[in-house]
């Protein structure tokens, strides 16, 4: 809002500060009072914000529907058109109008220029805002991207992690069996090679169960 209060002096002081003063401070065209680029109306610097502030844009949207019909009264086609109106309203724009009206030829060119040339600065700096907009979604968008990704490396490390222990166990299980294997082995070797009976078996197994 450029609107200030009446007993508010609508200048900052460290615009006032500034060295290039001229570049921040001016005289306001319809009511003299110094202003700075903060106090300024929104919709026409060369004035202050309480000098040009009743503007408004009213934006209304028509829509108009074409129908066609055959001899029976039945719609065969139809077609809506859609229009977007924008209208100026306010005082400040009906004085601007009337003043529009006094203009010689040159100064209506040199307005056009000038206005030309302040409508281009404010297609700029929408555009560029919209780039910078945009430009942050898409980082957003990388980023989130770029955690999901960490998150699912993270999955299939974690399953080869657990993959590599479950082949450790197996292997480890594999010995155990292995070794239970050659202890039968051996055991049945020395009691083939012997004549042991059943009391003596039973007492080799029992050392073998103590061994362990
Ligand atoms: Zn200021
Ligand atoms: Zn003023």
């Amino acid at each position: 809002m450029s609107r200030y209060a009446e007993d508010q002096i609508p200048c900052c002081i460290s615009c006032a500060e500034q060295p290039e003063q001229e570049a921040y401070i001016k005289k306001c065209d319809r009511c003299g009072i110094t202003y700075c680029v903060h106090f300024a109306s929104n919709t026409d610097v060369r004035m202050c914000g309480n000098c040009l502030d009743d503007f408004k844009v009213i934006e209304t949207i028509e829509v108009k529907t074409t129908e066609r019909v055959d001899d029976s009264g039945a719609v065969i086609s139809r077609r809506r058109q859609i229009a977007r109106n924008l209208k100026l309203t306010g005082t400040d724009w009906l004085f601007c109008a009337a003043k529009i009206s006094t203009l010689s030829d040159e100064q209506m060119d040199a307005s056009i220029e000038y206005h030309r040339a302040i409508k281009n600065t404010l297609m700029e700096e929408r555009e560029a805002r919209r780039v910078e907009y945009f430009r942050k979604l898409h980082n957003v968008k990388t980023n989130l991207s770029a955690i999901d990704k960490h998150l699912r490396d993270k999955k299939i490390d974690q399953g080869i992690q657990d993959g590599k222990q479950k082949k450790v166990n197996e292997k480890i299980a594999e010995k155990k069996v292995d070794k239970g294997l050659n202890d039968i082995a051996s055991l049945l070797s020395k009691v083939s090679g012997t004549k042991l009976d059943s009391a003596q078996v039973a007492a080799l197994l029992a050392n073998l169960k103590g061994a362990k």
